[in-house]
């Protein structure tokens, strides 16, 4: 495994749905040497496994202990794949089925408590990029950089769209859109952890930006953290 640059440097990037998360966080994890957490892959795959198992989404204990059997695990090489109980379910966790499933799974508490101390342990790896939606207000609340991520809908519903037409799949604008504003809504209004900017979080609107812009403003912010003797 690679040598970590900053051992205990900490990078919580939320935000809503679209918004550029996992491709800056990958980059810039890369360019600082740090281990990147995706947690929405982590709800995704207890998603995907409650659906494989034919559970109805609205029946929180069966999904609940479904996914207390769930064996989750990031693959932290070059390939990034993540394993389910053994299956690598990279691709299909991407489907529109679980990313309809997912904010429902997502709102169940024992399923966040479980997935939150996994992502704590991930983070006791070493210096870490977490992306997610709760990572600043509670996975990492001392977290030394907090960026909140934004885009207006359009582009964001845009963005995935075309991530997803490149994958092959048949879905149209309007479709993606929808389940987009139903996702952030769930997400937005649900009791635990919903998706908000930490208070001491640095807001960047993403719109018109592109992933190198992006990438180049988290860096310098990064650098300013990192100048700090302290990590
Ligand atoms: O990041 P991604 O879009 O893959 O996340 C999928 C879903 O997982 C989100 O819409 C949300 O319901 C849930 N999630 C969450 N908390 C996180 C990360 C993701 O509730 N930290």
């Amino acid at each position: 495994m690679k040598k970590r640059q900053h051992q205990a440097l900490q990078i919580a990037l939320d935000g809503p749905a679209g918004a550029g998360k996992s491709t800056v966080a990958k980059i810039v994890a890369n360019r600082l040497q740090l281990f990147y957490v995706d947690t929405g892959a982590m709800y995704r795959a207890i998603a995907y496994k409650a659906l494989k198992k034919g559970a109805s989404m609205d029946d929180e204990a069966t999904v609940s202990q479904i996914a207390k059997r769930t064996e989750v695990v990031l693959d932290h090489s070059e390939a990034r794949r993540i394993w389910c109980d053994g299956e690598d379910v990279t691709q299909e966790i991407r489907c529109p089925e679980v990313s309809r499933a997912v904010p429902v799974v997502a709102a169940y508490p024992k399923i966040r408590e479980r997935l939150v101390e996994l992502q704590r342990m991930e983070a006791k790896r070493g210096g870490v990029v977490m992306d997610g939606r709760d990572i600043g207000t509670h996975v990492l609340p001392e977290a030394d950089l907090k960026i909140f991520l934004t885009a207006t809908p359009e582009e964001r519903a845009k963005r995935r769209w075309i991530e997803l037409k490149k994958a092959g799949k048949d879905i149209s604008f309007q479709e993606v859109a929808q389940d987009m504003i139903q996702r952030d809504r769930v997400d937005t209004e649900r009791e635990v952890s919903p998706l908000k900017p930490a208070k001491d979080a640095i807001i960047l609107d993403t719109t018109g930006l592109s992933v190198e812009e992006l990438v180049a403003k988290i860096l310098v912010l990064a650098e300013e953290v990192i100048k700090d003797d302290t990590i």
